[in-house]
Formats: structure tokens, sequence, C-alpha cells
């Protein structure tokens, strides 16, 4: 059991890494963040900022010379690095769990070969793999790289033959995956977390809605039939015994409208779509990855409250701020912001939970709070 006084190393520097890094020091440990960007959110609320590339070896001397464990808020960090630190303290979640997610096609293998069902899928290497695929999947379809595409970010939406060669063309003819863009009838996400004893603890699941591929709101509770909700925690604890997982992982699903439950995919750390744990659980998914790193026992994952999260995208911000008054005036509004320097169309600056006791008054609030904020002119 590694105790308050340590200190914890996290890879990654943003917002993941910042909302690890508060509930690691609220906890009383240390926090030691590597990031290349000087202006790394994690690094801001951070100990000690190690202001360097993933593959330093001074960098990686340090960390695992002064960390007592060490996470990851980002799976692309390259696997060597985990490899090599994992040499001198643990590292949760290990290395192989983390291989499986950052690439969506030993992701998509691993879940097929589990017989847990996803999006009908092709595996592209080179564009000659295109005429099979295309054959063999109901249009349309979507070309996503296999690795660092996220938000709807490295994807294409494809009908032909003709249009797969370009999108290909277009991602670099770098590794993809080609999968059925199927009819969606709901989002949801499971969020749980791994102790090292097996010890599972499981979220209230998230209905989420996503808007140009990147997560919007997510609702808690969801509207999720019962049968629904336990085939996806079924299928979330077989994904996380399979991987002999420790830490927090999220696994999103796709609900189709012929009611087929479809992973879409894993994230081997804590999640957007469980921000809402922040305020309204007893344990936020923050302090349960520090729970699982430093080989303590889970906090409880109760509800507190109905609450609907939504993300603050740059798009919000224009020539100034939003106006804050707007959320601030609704007591049970709870405004974060990652400390983000510049704002991006698209870019996730801040988040905001809504509380009520009604999760229908929760999910109206937060986005009629959305409304203000974009009408502020
Ligand atoms: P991803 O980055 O793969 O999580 O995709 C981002 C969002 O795009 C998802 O949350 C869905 O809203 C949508 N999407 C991705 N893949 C599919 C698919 N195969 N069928 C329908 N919608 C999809």
């Amino acid at each position: 059991m590694i105790l308050p006084g340590a200190t914890l190393g996290v890879l990654g520097g943003g917002q993941l890494g910042r909302m690890f890094a508060l509930a690691a020091r609220n906890l009383g440990y240390r926090v030691m963040v590597l990031d290349p960007d000087p202006a790394s959110p994690a690094g801001a609320v951070a100990d000690i900022h190690l202001q360097a590339d993933y593959t330093d070896a001074q960098a990686l001397a340090r960390l695992g010379a002064e960390c007592a464990a060490i996470t990851t808020e980002w799976e692309s960090v390259p696997a060597t690095t985990l490899e090599e630190l994992a040499t001198h303290c643990p590292v949760r979640p290990s290395a192989a769990s983390v291989a499986v997610a950052r690439d969506r096609i030993i992701e998509k293998t691993f879940l097929r070969d589990l017989g847990l069902a996803t999006a009908p899928f092709f595996v592209i290497t080179q564009a000659a793999d295109l005429d099979a695929a295309i054959a063999g999947l109901r249009m349309p379809a979507l070309l996503k790289t296999a690795t660092l595409g996220y938000d709807g970010k490295g994807q294409i939406g494809v009908t032909t033959l003709d249009e797969a060669r370009a999108g290909f063309a277009q991602l670099g003819n770098r590794h993809c995956v080609l999968e059925e863009k199927v009819s969606l009838a709901q989002e949801l996400s499971v969020l749980l977390a791994r102790a090292s004893d097996g010890e599972t603890a499981f979220y209230p699941i998230g209905e989420n809605i996503h808007r140009h591929g990147i997560l919007h709101t997510t609702r808690v509770p969801g509207q999720v039939p019962a049968a629904v909700s336990e085939l996806a925690l079924g299928m979330s604890r077989r994904v996380a015994e399979a991987l002999d997982y420790i830490g927090v992982l999220a696994v999103e699903f796709f609900f189709t409208t012929d009611g087929e439950l479809l992973i879409n995919e894993m994230a081997p750390r804590p999640h957007n779509s469980g921000h809402y744990t922040l305020d309204a659980c007893v344990t936020s998914q923050f302090e349960q990855q520090v729970r699982a790193l430093c080989g303590l026992p889970l906090g409880s994952t109760r509800l507190l409250s109905p609450v609907t999260m939504l993300n603050l995208l740059g798009d919000l911000w224009g020539d100034s701020q939003p106006d804050w008054l707007r959320i601030f005036s609704h007591p049970e509004a709870k405004l974060h912001l990652y400390g983000k320097r510049e704002a991006r169309i698209g870019r996730k600056m801040g988040h905001i939970n809504v509380l009520s006791d009604n999760a229908d008054a929760c999910f109206e609030l937060a986005n009629s709070l959305h409304d203000t904020l974009i009408n502020k002119h």
C-alpha cells in the first residue's frame, strides 16, 4: 500500500492529469507530472512539473527514482516509456492494458476474440484491403486511424470504394479500421475501477450525447433499460478481467436502433463521461484512480444526486471568456475549468455538472446554461 506523503507520477499534463493531481494532493500525496508543454493544465497544479518529452531518459530516470507509483492520463504515451518505468515502480494501468486501448486494430481484435460485440469492421493496412472491406460492410462506413484518433479526429465517413481510397490517402495511408456506421439509439458508458485484488466497483451508467464526434453531455442516471445496463456491466467486467486491469477503466457503448449493444472503444483511465463523479458521487473517478494506483481500498461509487455533465468547448470563447456569472448564479451548477490558456474550436476547456433531485431538470438546465453562454453577445 502506498500511503499519503508518497510521490505519484502522471504521464500527460492535460485536464485528466490535472484532476488526478488535484485528487491526489487532496489526499496528501505529492504529484510529479511529465509533459513537455510548459503551459500544461496538470503541470500547473502539480508539486513538480517535468517539462520533457515522454521518452526523455533523464526525466524517466527521475520519475522512476522519486515516484512510488505512476499512472498515465493519455494512452498514446509510448509503450517503451511505460515498460521502462515499470522496472522501477508499479505502473497502473499496465503497459499491456494501455497497448490494447491505444490501437483500434488491437482493441477491436481483442474484443472480437473475447466474443464481445463491436460494429462490424475490417482492418486496413494498405489500400488493397479496402476492396474486401467495402464489399463486406453495409454503407455508410467510417474509416478511423488505428492510433492517435480522438473526439472524431482521424475519422472520415465513406460510402463508396473511391471515397474509401481517397479517405485512406487523406489519412496518410496509416493503418486504419473501416467500420460500419451503425444507427444509434443511445450511447452509454460504463465506468469501473478494479483494484489489484480484483475487487471491482461500477459507477452508475452514463447516457452520452455527442455533437460532431465530441462528447456534449453525460446524463446520470441514464434512460437505459435495465437489461441493457446489466449486459453493459457484464461486458465491461469481462474486458477488465481479460486485461487483469488495475485502475479506472471506461468502456463506451453503442445501443443501436436494432437493439444491439456494441462496444465502441475503451479508455484505460478516467474518462470525460465520468466527470459527473466529481460532484455527484461519494468517490470521484480521480480519487478512485489514486486509490487503485496506491493499492488502497476502493471508495464508494454511490450516486448522491441525479446529474448532467456538459462539456465547455473553446467554441464558447470568442474574443473574451464566457460570462461565468450565468453559471455561478445557479446554486446547483458546478463549474470546472482546466486552466488552458488558449481556446480553440472543439478544445475541451472545462465542464459543468448540474445537480438536482430530478434527472430531466438537470439535463434541461445544463443545456439551457450552455445556450445562455452561447448567446452572450
Ligand atoms: P470515437 O472517436 O470512435 O469514439 O467516435 C466519436 C463519436 O462518433 C462516437 O461517440 C459516435 O457518436 C460517433 N461514431 C463513431 N463510430 C461510429 C459508428 N461506427 N457508428 C455510428 N456512430 C459512430
